[in-house]
């Protein structure tokens, strides 16, 4: 391979080299595994330990595509029949090549659903906060931004882009958040941005408390319902729903990347905060529209996923049980109130290590998280059972846990 010529500036091959030098001594880079997804046999999946090498067989347990929406036959089909009558591509931005019509559609979709008067879709859930938080917190005249400390990187860089004033509120901390809203002057306008399933801790915002200390202090709400899209609610539109509260959210924020099974994000609200964000947001006007074939299969996802209680009654159930296999087994599982099934380790390499043993001598593929995805010293493994993953593979995967266990010293629970 040749090598990078050093510029006249200087040799920038050293710095790059240095910084991630930094980040493998403290047991923080980043390695993803080559993993091939099997339409018809999810969780099962086929990992290449080298490009070349041969594909071992592995059960996935880490992945976001909870009901496994990713190989449903309506939304395969949809998709296919789409290409067939559209090709492939959006053709641009839709300020220049306009609203694919499958596009428009699945807009009024998702505003239907979530009991709001528009949608908006962006090229993914990232980019829905980051545009969307950014647009409002900077265009809204000396708006400041009430931020859950556990908020999304999506969403921090959607506030601190948009230059505004902002501040933190502890973690699902009502009293602390009234406490920051009351400091603030009462003439300038405010938002308020969280989460409702926490996707590291599995915990769940106390929606309705802040939208009650949002309305007193007139301040704006914004919610990621990100993991709870599909999966939460009578027709799955979130635990907004679940909790008869979309209508007290001025903003409710999803993916299409998980439960939906594709990719892409979007928000919901009413017609003039939608179309002020339609109208502001660099991230949303000069960017490639997401294509129709994409549009069409998220319009066929949600029409199953809407449709899905069963599927949702047992992912539910299949979370629940896993947590309590591993309680039985004196591992140190969080009692989280959702489908997240986070394991503690508390420790950058021996997460790594951990999640290495599983996959090379067990079989079982669960990505390790470290730091800043979650604060140092609470490193773990994160697992996110879906209906597929039976008693059998939830009984294996407790055996060669208690067993990497044992073999790294791990400490089991208290
Ligand atoms: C994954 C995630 C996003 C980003 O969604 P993508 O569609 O994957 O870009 C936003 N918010 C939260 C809380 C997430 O976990």
């Amino acid at each position: 391979m040749p090598k990078p010529t050093p510029t006249s500036a200087g040799d920038y091959t050293a710095i790059f080299a240095a910084r991630l030098d930094a980040l493998k001594t403290e047991g923080r880079y980043r390695v993803f595994a080559d993993i091939e997804r099997l339409a018809g046999q999810f969780p099962r999946a086929l990992y290449r330990p080298a490009p070349d090498a041969a594909p071992v067989d592995v059960t996935v347990w880490c992945s976001n595509d909870y009901l496994g929406q990713g190989q449903d036959a309506s939304v395969m089909a949809a998709m296919q029949d789409i290409i067939a009558r559209t090709g492939t591509g959006a053709g641009g931005t839709r300020n220049i090549s306009g609203n694919s019509h499958e596009l428009v559609e699945l807009e009024r979709d998702l505003a239907a659903w979530h009991e709001k008067e528009a949608a908006l879709t962006f090229t993914s859930g990232f980019v829905a906060n980051e545009a969307a938080l950014s647009v409002l917190a900077k265009q809204l005249p000396d708006c400041i931004v009430f931020s859950d400390a556990a908020n999304h990187a999506s969403m921090i860089a959607g506030i601190r882009n948009s230059r505004a004033e902002y501040h933190v509120f502890r973690h699902n901390d009502v009293a602390h958040l009234r406490e920051l809203l009351a400091a603030a002057p009462a003439d300038r306008p405010k938002l308020v941005a969280f989460e409702s399933v926490y996707s590291m801790d599995g915990d769940i915002a106390p929606i309705a408390a802040i939208c009650d200390a949002a309305a007193d202090f007139g301040a704006l709400t914004y919610l990621d319902e990100v993991h709870a899209v599909g999966l939460y609610g009578p027709t799955g539109a979130g635990i907004a729903e679940r909790e008869g509260l979309s209508h007290r959210l001025d903003v409710i924020q999803g993916t299409l990347g998980k439960a939906f099974g594709l990719m892409g994000g979007y928000i919901a609200g009413s017609n003039l905060l939608v179309d002020f964000v339609r109208s502001f947001a660099p991230g949303f006007i000069f960017t490639t529209a997401l294509p129709p074939v994409i549009a069409a299969g998220a319009r066929a996802s949600l029409k199953s996923l809407i449709a899905a209680t069963e599927l949702r009654r047992r992912h539910q159930a299949n979370a629940a049980r896993l947590k309590e296999l591993m309680a039985e087994a004196g591992l140190p599982v969080l009692a989280s109130e959702s489908h997240i099934v986070p394991l503690m380790v508390g420790n950058a390499e021996a997460c790594r290590e951990a999640a290495k043993r599983l996959l090379e001598r067990h079989k079982i593929y669960v990505q390790p998280i470290n730091f800043p995805t979650v604060p140092r010293g609470t490193e773990r493994l994160r697992f996110t059972p879906t209906p597929y993953h039976d008693e059998a593979l939830m009984q294996a995967l407790v055996t060669a846990l208690r067993e990497v266990w044992r073999e790294l010293f791990l400490p089991l629970a208290a």
